[in-house]
């Protein structure tokens, strides 16, 4: 049996105790650096197992409510090494978050709290409204003195090491187990795609680290060889995206990883006089994942930055859940990104045509270490070319939801009719084409109308287009049941008999520079230019205010939520 990749902390402790692990750049602090040492990280994390164990024995779980920094790596490893279940949430206050931590954190249940001495406050008014847990931690209180105590013992493959809640783009989020099996295998296929070298490399990121993407590429990945992580708060970020930019340009071998919008975003943020400072010649990966690729925001962040020495194959799309640790399929280190354009309209009949006019999709390539097929109805593979749901098999993919057997059984235990084992069902739909897989949409988010299938995100592209009164990315197509009729302020939807089918509806934010718009004409717009490309027409259309459209944490457009709010008639 291989070593788990946690094992790993003590031997850079042991072999290189006096090189940088992880560095939090503080920019909302001032700036300052802080820096721990492998030897300084695995003596925290011993102190803090030391403690841990002193409140709470095998199968409790460990809240971390713990801002981003220093104290949430220290939290999320002394989780482990203590052989408790560690819930990677976030300190109360991040704004559109509370129901998110009021959710995860009453499903998992936790018996101890970790937090800051600076957090505490904030905590404490959160838990007087949630069912106290036995124990609340100060990790920065704990001695370090404890690390002496720890006796070290082996970590199986099988042991659950932490629950990984999804963004809940569908639903309310779900806490997916991730074993110390599943952590190791999908940190050495990060570091696969990677081909990092051991102790020079970096994992330079924003990414908050109680995301799947930022937890795996910031603590875990760095394991691997002994690298370093610096990472920043994603406020930091969104405040000043040139801060990620400089923290790359820093180093001479580097990965990173975002959003598609983040790319959308630092392109058209970042001003010519900052960009003067920039060397974007070391980055190695640029991650592009977590929601649809749009090859426009590789163009322009490529037009942005081709003169700060960026190589046009550090963009590397990739695909990924939380219920496959994280990391699933991604374009190779040193190729470029791979833009097909497929004919609409075979696209929605599920077959991918390369065309020369038509949607324009990224690829977001091969996977690493573990298998893919693209499924149909009957459980059968399907063969390239062919749209099917995307199915996952590999010692990355997790085994269950927390607490949630029937859920488990449907998602983790699918049989294919010509493989053997279970694998994952994503609920996502894509084509393997030349090899590649391309991710067009997921299943819960199709809209089906007259037999025909439409992809909400092709509809809201074409709407945002059709107007300038109608704020970029802030836009959601979905289904509403033909029998719903349209509800005022207020009023919630009844049916209408005899109507049956799909209608689509669209609600659209208005955008800062078209407060004086007129909605009717917007609306005639967006039906015109949905009739026009998708000969589909638009049930209701609905410009609403800046901010009201439900989205995740992580900035996706939440388009289950959209529908409810809407038949609740919660757009004005
Ligand atoms: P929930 O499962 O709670 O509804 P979620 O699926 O958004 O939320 P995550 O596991 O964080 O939660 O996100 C994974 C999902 O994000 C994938 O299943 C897929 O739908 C989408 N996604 C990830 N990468 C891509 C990509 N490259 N292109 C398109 N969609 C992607
Ligand atoms: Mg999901």
């Amino acid at each position: 049996m291989r070593d788990m990749l946690l094992a790993q902390v003590a031997r850079w402790a042991r072999e290189l105790p006096k090189e940088p692990a992880y560095t939090f750049v503080d920019h909302l602090g001032g700036g300052a650096r802080h820096t721990v040492t492998w030897g300084r990280a695995d003596l925290k994390a011993r102190a803090l197992a030391v403690r841990l164990r002193e409140l709470a024995g095998p199968g409790d779980r460990v809240a971390l409510l713990v801002p981003q920094g220093l104290d949430y790596v220290v939290a999320m490893l002394g989780t482990l090494y203590a052989r408790l279940v560690a819930v990677p949430l976030f300190a109360p206050g991040l704004p559109g978050h509370g129901e998110r931590l009021a959710g995860a954190y009453a499903d998992a249940d936790p018996v101890i709290v970790l937090t800051t001495t600076a957090a505490l406050p904030g905590v404490t008014d959160f838990l007087a409204t949630a069912q106290a847990p036995k124990h609340v931690l100060a990790v920065d209180t704990v001695s370090d003195l404890l690390a002496d105590e720890w006796e070290p013992a082996p970590f199986h493959p099988g042991d659950l090491a932490y629950l990984q809640y999804t963004s809940g783009s569908t639903r309310t989020p779900a806490g997916v187990e991730i074993t110390h099996g599943n952590l190791t295998a999908n940190a050495t296929q990060l570091w696969e795609l990677f081909r990092a070298t051991p102790r020079t490399s970096v994992a330079a990121l924003w990414l908050p680290l109680f995301h799947d993407m930022g937890l795996v590429a910031t603590v875990a990945m760095p394991m691997m060889g002994g690298n370093q992580a610096a990472f920043m708060d994603p406020v930091a970020f969104v405040m000043r995206p040139v801060r990620w930019l400089r923290l790359l340009s820093e180093f001479g071998d580097v990965f990173t990883a975002g959003p598609n919008f983040a790319y959308e975003y630092t392109a058209a943020r970042v001003t010519p006089e900052e960009k003067a400072g920039l060397d974007l010649s070391g980055v190695r990966v640029m991650l592009n994942g977590a929601e649809p690729v749009r090859p426009g925001a590789i163009e322009a962040f490529d037009a942005a930055f081709a003169g700060c020495g960026l190589r046009p194959e550090a963009h590397t799309p990739a695909y990924g859940l939380a219920e496959a640790t994280v990391f699933v399929t991604a374009t190779g280190r040193d190729e470029r990104p791979v833009v097909t354009t497929f004919d609409r309209d075979a696209l929605r009949d599920g077959r991918a045509v390369p065309a020369a006019t038509g949607t324009r999709l990224v690829s977001c390539g091969q996977p690493y270490g573990q298998r893919v097929r693209v499924v149909g109805p009957s459980s059968r593979a399907r063969p390239d070319g062919e749209v099917g749901e995307i199915w996952v098999q590999g010692p990355n993919v997790a085994r269950a939801y927390w607490r949630d057997p029937a859920r488990s059984a449907e998602v983790f235990g699918a049989v294919l009719e010509e493989a053997g084992g279970t694998w994952l069902r994503t609920g996502d739909l894509g084509v393997l084409h030349d090899g590649r897989l391309y991710v067009t949409g997921r299943i819960k988010d199709l809209i089906i109308v007259d037999g025909r299938n439409h992809y909400p995100q092709d509809i809201e592209a074409t709407a945002q287009e059709a107007h300038p009164a109608i704020r970029r990315d802030r836009v959601a197509a979905f289904a509403v049941p033909g029998d719903a009729v349209t509800p005022g302020p207020g009023e919630v939807v009844g049916p209408v008999p005899g109507e049956a089918g799909e209608r689509v509806v669209v609600v659209a934010e208005r955008s800062r520079g078209g407060e004086g718009a007129d909605a009717g004409e917007v609306a005639r717009s967006v039906r015109a230019a949905v009739r026009k490309y998708h000969d589909l027409s638009v049930h209701d259309f609905v410009l609403t205010t800046a901010g009201t459209l439900p989205r995740t944490s992580s900035g996706k457009i939440a388009r289950q939520a959209c529908l409810r709010a809407y038949l609740e008639g919660l757009f004005v």
